[in-house]
């Protein structure tokens, strides 16, 4: 089938990452042509002329054939999350657990190894523990934090190092430079879920890794109403994910891929804003004896305080934190909340909570949970744009029980 367009530059790729969010990707000229990309909902694309229909249905030439495959949306989408991942190419998914499932199985055969951490998001966790074992793929899960265990299991051969930070719900930091230089000294691929992250925050392709995935539908799409994944990074490795993806089939929807790529055009400005508040936050509910423990990686307590201060240019909008009152009262705060939403989504311009059991780890049982060291008492804090003093008087007034 046709491959996909060329992603070329469309704006100088030094340009800031704000404007890039803006015009990363897209064209700038004509005065009679639209302003913004369209939504192009057809799925098929006409030719009168047959010689020149096969030569786009070739590649010979660029164009469109069928949505499946390529979709004009899609394609501005792809340019602009290529453009603020600094990646060559960067392709779409129908979510980002299509995203995650594609790059898996395009590039990872039965009988090869893949090495990741036990704190991948709970469906990744369940790709690794239950889906490429049946297919004859060898999963290696190392604790989040232990650094030289990841960097054996990963000297001891593997076709991809795979992992995520910070991580959900627990807000680890790994390393990344350290780990992709210890995947490309035995030449695995380096795959990272950024997330939690976002390009704002965190380039990953910069530290090293080959690939990064994305989730869209957190905080890339960043309004809670579109579905969406996406992988970004060296050229030939996308191909290899496209090729998959067209003939599987988890394609974007043209509208989904419109309201990503309308909340990215403020993508810098949320998270400017959600890093500010969300430290803030992160702050006042440590100085807060009601709260037992909080996690954010931005607070100087925090295990990985260094290392994500090295790579990270915010430190996120999401936090955990457990209650002094203890696991029984989590209902009761949730309850009272009057500024988030209780759900599972994150990374939305509103707030949203949740324990771990209802949205991270879903898929897992209590015990599972507890092997992974997520305390059942967690509330998980994905901060939106809200005024911070508000959100604060609204955690406090829901802390007074
Ligand atoms: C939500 C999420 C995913 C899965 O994305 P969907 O769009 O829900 O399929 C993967 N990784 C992380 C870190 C996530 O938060």
């Amino acid at each position: 089938m046709s491959p996909q367009p060329e992603q070329g530059e469309k704006v100088p790729a030094d340009l800031g990452i704000g404007s890039l969010c803006v015009w990363g990707g897209e064209g700038s000229d004509g005065a009679s042509t639209p302003t913004e990309v369209s939504v192009v909902r057809s799925v098929a694309f006409g030719y009168a002329e047959l010689e020149e229909w096969r030569s786009v249905a070739v590649g010979e030439s660029s164009g469109h054939i069928y949505s499946r495959n390529t979709n004009p949306t899609v394609s501005a989408l792809e340019s602009k999350i290529a453009a603020l991942e600094g990646a060559e190419a960067a392709t779409c998914f129908a979510s980002g657990m299509a995203a995650i499932s594609a790059t898996l199985l395009a590039l990872v055969s039965p009988g090869q190894r893949v090495v990741s951490i036990r704190d991948t998001y709970g469906g990744t966790s369940k790709l690794f523990l239950e889906i490429l074992p049946r297919l004859g793929m060898h999963v290696t899960l190392c604790a989040s934090e232990d650094h030289e265990a990841i960097e054996r299991e990963v000297a001891a051969g593997c076709r991809m190092l795979y992992v995520e930070s910070p991580t959900n719900p627990m807000l680890k930091v790994l390393d990344l430079a350290r780990l992709a230089r210890a995947g490309h000294h035995s030449g695995a691929l380096v795959v990272v879920d950024n997330t939690f992250a976002t390009p704002i925050n965190q380039r990953p392709l910069a530290l090293g890794a080959d690939l990064v995935v994305h989730s869209a539908t957190k905080f890339l799409g960043g309004h809670g109403d579109a579905l969406g994944g996406a992988v970004a990074g060296r050229r030939h490795l996308v191909q290899q994910i496209f090729h998959f993806r067209e003939i599987t089939g988890a394609a974007l929807d043209p509208t989904g891929a419109y309201l990503i790529l309308r909340g990215l055009k403020t993508l810098h400005l949320r998270i400017a804003q959600q890093n500010r508040s969300a430290h803030a936050i992160a702050d006042w509910l440590a100085g807060d004896t009601r709260v037992q423990r909080v996690f954010y990686p931005g607070l100087p307590a925090h295990t990985n305080h260094e290392v994500a201060s090295a790579q990270m240019r915010g430190f996120g909008s999401v936090l955990s934190f457990e209650l002094t009152a203890g696991e029984t009262a989590v209902a009761q705060v949730l309850r009272k909340l009057r500024l988030a939403h209780r759900a599972a989504n994150l990374g939305a311009v509103s707030t949203t909570a949740g324990p771990p059991a209802t949205t991270s780890h879903v898929e897992c049982s209590p015990e599972e949970r507890a092997a992974l060291g997520i305390p059942e008492g967690l509330i998980r804090y994905s901060v939106g744009i809200e005024d911070t003093e508000d959100l604060i008087q609204d955690l406090d007034q829901a802390l007074s029980g």
